[in-house]
């Protein structure tokens, strides 16, 4: 599980969700006005932050710093 960052497109409110990394395409619902209307916010912390200690064999993505 990873930690994304959500924006509603109706309300404008963010909102951190949990998912696994192959969830990231279905629709969210915003906790606040329950739309569907919602985009993840692609943040670097998230993809690249938390590979080494929180998944343990689970997904393709490896840590792979340049
Ligand atoms: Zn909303």
């Amino acid at each position: 599980m990873s930690l994304f960052e959500y924006l509603c497109d109706s309300c404008g409110s963010m909102f951190d969700v949990e998912l696994e990394t192959a969830e990231t395409d279905a629709p969210v619902e915003c906790p606040l006005c329950h739309s569907h209307d919602t985009q993840v916010i692609p943040t670097l912390s998230s993809v690249y932050g938390y590979s080494h200690s929180a998944t343990s064999g689970c997904g393709g993505e490896d840590s792979e710093f340049r």
